[in-house]
């Protein structure tokens, strides 16, 4: 009750975009899963899978939230091509965000060029509104350290070191984290269908979100885990399997079907050690194409599709669609306009 009481105010007091009024008036979801008899009644919605209270920019650059980083934790092997950490910060209960969502965070510090504050990044997340820890009162972020390495530019001082997340991978427990957010609408769940099949396209640390949907889906007791009975694909791209991301907890999914019979399913493609079936080398829109008619079949369906990583996946997954889409004498465009117009297209890059 003490920590209803205490989202309730934070969100009278940092939110106007939201109906504090139709809030306190919803009632409460019932709560059926002893784990979150205490928690449902202010971390889901009622009915749970309404839009209705998702919190967008409660806390802006100029009125941040601080959170305390509680585990820094690299997660790749010895020979992935970079580092990603997991890092999981504390926010008291104060900072409620559904999955699908970004957090902002303003590195410490200036600027080298103007000594200006430097500027929000933003960061999907990777845990479910519950938290890593299933108190509803952490988030955690999927980061890869962004070096940049240039001798012909700079002779002196070749490695050009991303700001924020150098500073979030070599962040220590107790650190303190300048937040704003939550952000962003766009890779929310479908959750009002629960038959609905998911398709989850990731490279890198584009996993992030889909992290956060097959906990809430597979690993929690949430209203939304006893409701689905879809497919939950998900296809991931790295560069090699030191490179991947969180493997142990999709094989943990897998095991795990919903109540109802939903499932995931998991393809990874692996760019230097698997070839695609020209010989070359196995990129994420390779491995989509291998079950294109599937994919395809799925859409038509109803199926939600996802994408999210680096920008430079789309290209590559369009061309490939298009190129799908001449074979089945589809008109691509139209597709994609059709797909978009029913919101099953949801697109994340950075
Ligand atoms: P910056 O300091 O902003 O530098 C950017 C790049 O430029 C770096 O690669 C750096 O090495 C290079 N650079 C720096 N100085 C120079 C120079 N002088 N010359 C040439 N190059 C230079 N990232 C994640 O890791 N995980 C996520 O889940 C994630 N989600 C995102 C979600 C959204 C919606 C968006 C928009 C972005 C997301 N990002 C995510 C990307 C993230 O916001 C940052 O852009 C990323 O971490 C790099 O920020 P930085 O401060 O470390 O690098």
């Amino acid at each position: 009750m003490h920590l209803k009481i205490q989202y309730l105010l934070t969100v009278a007091i940092t939110s106007s975009q939201v109906s504090v009024q139709s809030f306190l008036l919803a009632p409460q979801p019932p709560s059926t899963h002893p784990i979150f008899a205490s928690k449902q009644d202010f971390l889901e919605n009622s009915p749970y899978w309404s839009r209705e209270n998702v919190l967008v920019n409660t806390y802006k650059n100029k009125t941040p939230f601080i959170g305390k980083v509680v585990s820094t934790k690299r997660i790749v092997g010895p020979k992935a091509t970079g580092e990603t950490c997991h890092i999981t910060i504390d926010h008291y209960g104060k900072y409620p965000f559904w999955e699908g969502q970004s957090v902002g965070i303003i590195p410490p510090g200036a600027r080298e060029k103007d000594g200006k504050p430097h500027s929000v990044r933003l960061y999907t997340i990777a845990s479910s509104r519950y938290g890593d820890d299933m108190t509803g009162k952490t988030v955690s972020l999927c980061v890869a350290r962004a070096n940049y390495w240039c001798e012909e530019l700079y002779a002196e001082d070749p490695l050009k070191k991303g700001v924020c997340s150098n500073y979030l991978c070599d962040s220590s427990p107790g650190d303190e984290v300048t937040m704003t957010g939550p952000s962003g609408k766009v890779m929310l769940m479908p959750e009002e269908n629960p038959n609905t099949d998911l398709i989850m396209v990731a490279t890198g640390t584009g996993i992030a979100p889909y992290r956060a949907f097959v906990r809430r889906l597979f690993e929690e007791q949430t209203p939304a885990a006893e409701a689905y009975s879809g497919e939950a694909w998900l296809f991931l791209g790295v560069a090699n399997s030191d490179a991947l991301l969180y493997s142990d907890e999709w094989e943990a999914a897998k095991a795990k079907p919903t109540a109802n019979g939903g499932k995931l399913r998991v393809e990874f493609a692996l760019s230097r050690e698997n070839t695609n079936k020209k010989g070359g080398k196995m990129y994420i829109q390779d491995k989509v194409e291998e079950y294109a008619d599937e994919v395809f079949t799925k859409l038509d369906n109803g199926a939600h599709i996802y994408f999210c990583g680096l920008k430079g996946m789309m290209p590559g997954i369009q061309d490939m669609l298009k190129a799908v889409c001449e074979k089945k004498n589809i008109n691509y465009d139209i597709w994609l306009e059709e797909l978009k117009k029913a919101k099953q297209w949801h697109v994340e890059v950075y």
